[in-house]
């Protein structure tokens, strides 16, 4: 695997004589091993992966094309990690300070010889994550596909009268169903003023006639995430749904409009809080418009008022302006795309009507 040789070559120009890796997610990405014990030191001239006896065979397949060594750890994996430190003789040695445990580091730091120092190194592997490859990109598209399929067959079966949580584990049997190994977040179902709720999980209570209701859904399938947010309408909606939905479908539209290569992230968040400003819905918008998306659900670039990122091709993104008025509901809409040179493609096939059940 490439990225793990682009990590060894890096490490020179970081002032850095190893790296080690914590982040489950950014160990897969190097190399391939996705067991969920693991520590990953990379030294220029070759890498070591630690884990624990229940992974022996499964770390030895997994990385059979990427040549790290492999270390079973029969003590703390962190033990390890620090007698390979000794045998190498190196003194800096990078760390994920955001992707660690303090006790792990505690642990690391008391075993580790006098000149070694652990040196803090935010967001390296993620940065190399952002724009993903071929390979990435059709397994994060055969996850919306799942998704939306998953979307798709439920929907068109629920009835008024539907508990949340039923219809969310409905969504999440059908995706499982359909090839996704789990969902890649907590479905969120909420309906009538709980969908005013950014971030609601689903509760027993029964979606009735007259309810907007939220669903945002995504499949994790071969290690990749999708994720959308459509809306439902149980009965008929009045006009002030109606304008809120068409303010919010308007401020997406925008904003996927701005989706391009060397666009910034906050060009992007401010095409959707614009059109919002005009419907005087802009104080309703309370997060950022997006975030990346991969091997985790959130990734970076995000896609918010401050963030300066330049988009480049190959990342994938999530566009999802969302308006939310306490005691009435919220409406949120969201896609998954891949920023392309001159804007971007829409991964997600779903209609961005509002559903009428
Ligand atoms: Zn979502
Ligand atoms: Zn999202």
């Amino acid at each position: 695997m490439k990225a793990l040789q682009t990590v060894a070559g890096g490490l020179a120009r970081r002032k850095l004589d190893a790296m080690l890796v914590s982040a489950g997610p950014n160990i897969r990405y190097l190399t391939g091993f996705t067991g969920d014990n693991a520590a990953l030191l990379v030294l220029p001239g070759r890498s070591i992966l630690v884990t624990d006896p229940r992974f022996e065979i499964q770390s030895a397949q997994e990385t059979a094309d990427v040549g790290c060594r492999i270390r079973i750890s029969r003590s703390p994996l962190m033990l390890d990690v620090a007698g390979a430190v000794k045998r190498a003789g190196v003194r800096r040695i990078g760390y994920e300070p955001g992707r660690m445990l303090c006790e792990a580091y505690e642990f690391l730091k008391s075993k580790l010889p006098m000149r070694a120092s652990l040196e803090p190194v935010r967001g390296w592997i993620e940065e190399l994550r952002m724009v993903k490859s071929a390979e990435e990109l059709a397994r994060i598209r055969r996850s919306v596909e799942t998704n939306s399929e998953a979307f798709e067959q439920t929907v068109s079966r629920v009835r008024p009268g539907i508990r949340e949580s039923d219809l969310a584990a409905e969504l999440e049997y059908r995706m499982r169903r359909l090839g996704a190994e789990k969902p890649s977040f907590d479905t969120i179902v909420a309906g009538g003023t709980r969908s005013a709720l950014p971030h609601a999980q689903p509760t027993s209570a029964r979606i009735e006639s007259g309810q907007l209701v939220v669903v945002d859904m995504g499949a994790l399938q071969d290690g990749y995430c999708s994720d959308m947010t459509r809306m439902l309408f149980f009965g008929r909606p009045g006009p002030k749904v109606k304008h809120m939905y068409h303010a919010v479908l308007e401020a997406q539209l925008s904003a996927i409009d701005a989706v391009r290569a060397g666009a910034s992230t906050a060009r992007v968040d401010r095409a959707a809080r614009q059109v919002l400003k005009r419907h005087g819905l802009d104080r309703a918008f309370v997060h950022s418009t997006g975030h990346g998306l991969g091997l985790e659900i959130h990734e970076p670039p995000r896609i918010g008022r401050k963030d300066k990122t330049k988009l480049a091709a190959g990342m994938a993104i999530t566009v999802e302006p969302g308006v939310y008025l306490e005691g009435f509901g919220g409406i949120r809409i969201e896609d998954t795309v891949v920023v392309t040179e001159n804007g971007c493609e829409i991964l997600t096939p779903t209609s961005k009507e509002l559903r009428m059940i």
